[in-house]
């Protein structure tokens, strides 16, 4: 077999939600090989990380979470939670509002787990009135589980909203933050969060490969042999790495998790959570306007937009083709994503990665240049 050519520019930004562009640091940290069971990478990289994560998550009150990674891409660590944390006698009920919330119903359907859906439809945020009820009516529902963004439409959810009405029926709140999580500041422990999945290749802005879960330790302790699946034991990964010193039960994504570490630093360097949130934010107001500027009109309400993701409708001239439109940009430096609303013919841009106010600026020359109906 002959070799490949490494290119070690990228050729274009991808204006996609997850993988998305990294800056050549993150990239660059993946350079050397680690072992699996060696201290220098458990105690040396994966603990920090682990620590580091529950800090993100909440700086009310760190001691009472802990941190798990779990090998995959994001679907992996959410089916790991839902999997381990219900107990075979519980109920879920979940908010769903997009293909993202689908998914959540789908892996309930899958593992066989007792559950109601609030489908309140992709272009509404969930019902809070029929939540409230639904749960002072079903006692047997024991866990919520919601998306923070839904990268659907890239709606952002009350979730705020959502954990009070949860938490005021006294019920465990699971939450789906994987495009939220590290760009949309947050605490945990003040929104009374159980647990929140996010994963490597979102808004940390690391490469894929694996998730993690920042969950309550009392809530995590309580799960052992609850888990539907082996290799997806939440339980018994947390246990392994509280034990072992880091160590993941399988073979790790080491590399990936290597350049974590980087990307979480270059967080800091940043300024945080809250810096990444402003510039993920000043990306999309450049974006919304230069879109709205070239006759371009939102999928949705501006007060139902997230900084991460924003859908546009397809123009309605005839000759207007997304593949077409698609190539022209991807040709000028910018790789964009497809709708996925029902219904409605779309496109979304993505606002997060490595990403910022000048090149979205470049992006509105770009999609000014690529106009050709
Ligand atoms: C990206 C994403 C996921 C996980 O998708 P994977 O392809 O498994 O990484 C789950 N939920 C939301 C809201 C997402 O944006």
């Amino acid at each position: 077999m002959s070799s490949v050519a490494i290119d070690l520019d990228n050729p274009y930004i991808l204006l996609t939600p997850g993988p998305l562009s990294t800056s050549p640091t993150v990239r660059a940290a993946m350079l050397r090989d680690w072992c699996t069971w060696d201290d220098d990478y458990n105690q040396g990289i994966v603990n920090p990380i682990r620590e580091r994560l529950v800090t993100l998550a909440s700086g009310a009150e760190p001691t009472a979470f802990t941190a798990v990674l779990m090998q995959g891409s994001g679907t992996f660590s959410v089916e790991s939670t839902l999997g381990t944390l219900l107990p075979r006698d519980g109920r879920l009920l979940v908010l769903a509002n997009g293909a993202y919330g689908d998914r959540l119903a789908k892996i309930a359907v899958t593992l066989g787990i007792d559950h109601v859906v609030h489908d309140s439809g992709e272009l509404a945020p969930p019902d809070l009135t029929r939540l409230d009820a639904t749960l002072a009516a079903d006692r047997h529902i024991s866990h919520v589980v919601c998306v923070h963004c839904e990268t659907t439409t890239g709606m952002l959810n009350p979730l705020a909203d959502i954990c009070r009405i949860v938490k005021g029926h006294g019920r465990l709140m699971l939450v789906d933050s994987m495009s939220g999580f590290g760009g949309i500041p947050l605490d945990v422990a003040t929104l009374g969060i159980d647990a929140l999945v996010s994963s490597a290749n979102k808004c940390i802005q690391g490469v894929p490969g694996f998730g993690f879960v920042v969950v309550r330790r009392d809530v995590i302790a309580a799960a052992a042999g609850r888990a539907r699946s082996l290799s997806l034991d939440l339980f018994d990964q947390w246990r392994e790495m509280e034990k072992s010193g880091g160590k993941w039960r399988y073979t790790s994504p080491t590399h990936t998790v290597r350049a974590f570490a980087q990307a979480l630093a270059e967080l800091d360097a940043e300024g945080g959570v809250a810096a990444r949130h402003a510039r993920f934010s000043e990306n999309q107001r450049r974006l919304v306007e230069g879109m709205q500027r070239l006759g371009f009109a939102c999928v949705l309400p501006r007060p139902l937009h997230s900084p991460i993701i924003t859908g546009f409708r397809s123009p309605t001239a005839a000759r207007y083709e997304f593949r077409a439109f698609y190539e022209a940009l991807k040709s000028r430096g910018f790789v964009i994503y497809p709708g996925k609303v029902t219904g409605i013919e779309s496109f979304r841009i993505g606002t997060i990665g490595h990403v910022f106010p000048a090149d979205i600026d470049r992006l509105i020359t770009a999609v000014e240049a690529s106009i050709d109906w």
